[in-house]
């Protein structure tokens, strides 16, 4: 159901959009899409965040998660570097604890904790979009062999 805000911003500037949020954003599609399309596009549109709003609450997930598992919180540049490196490590978390005994949990989380800098994160992104256990098990020895880069010393009495 389209509220009444939303008709009159339609008919108004049918290129825009007022998302669930509360913020309208354009909609430029292809004049040779069908009606039927467009529509449908638009009430999709209407029913879902706009970008920031929805980046927002993934973002606000993460943290929650974060929180919840006793990971430590991120440092980086900026605000949306933080909560992209957020968002990269949760989904880090959630792909691999379901797998895991419940005693093995805390190793996951003090690897995962082993790399506080936002960039890090940010760098393997790529695990965002992907559920491929072997990329994600990179991500995991990265950690492991910058921790033993920052402390060279140790190394080196081990050899
Ligand atoms: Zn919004």
């Amino acid at each position: 159901m389209m509220s009444r805000q939303q008709q009159v911003l339609l008919q108004k500037k049918p290129r825009m959009v007022l998302c669930v949020c509360g913020h309208s954003r354009e909609l430029d599609m292809l004049p040779t899409t069908s009606q039927q399309v467009q529509q449908d596009t638009r009430a999709l549109l209407a029913c879902s965040s706009c970008p920031a709003c929805h980046r927002g609450e993934r973002q606000a997930v993460a943290i929650g998660r974060r929180d919840a598992f006793g990971l430590v919180p991120l440092a980086g540049e900026d605000v949306l570097q933080n909560g992209l490196a957020e968002e990269v490590r949760a989904h880090l978390l959630e792909m691999l604890s379901p797998a895991l005994a419940a005693d093995a949990l805390p190793a996951l989380v003090a690897v995962l904790n082993l790399h506080k800098d936002a960039a890090f994160w940010v760098e393997h992104r790529a695990v965002l979009w992907s559920t491929n256990k072997q990329q994600m098990a990179t991500v995991l020895l990265d950690l492991l062999q910058s921790q033993e880069w920052s402390t060279g010393e140790e190394r080196e009495e081990l050899t």
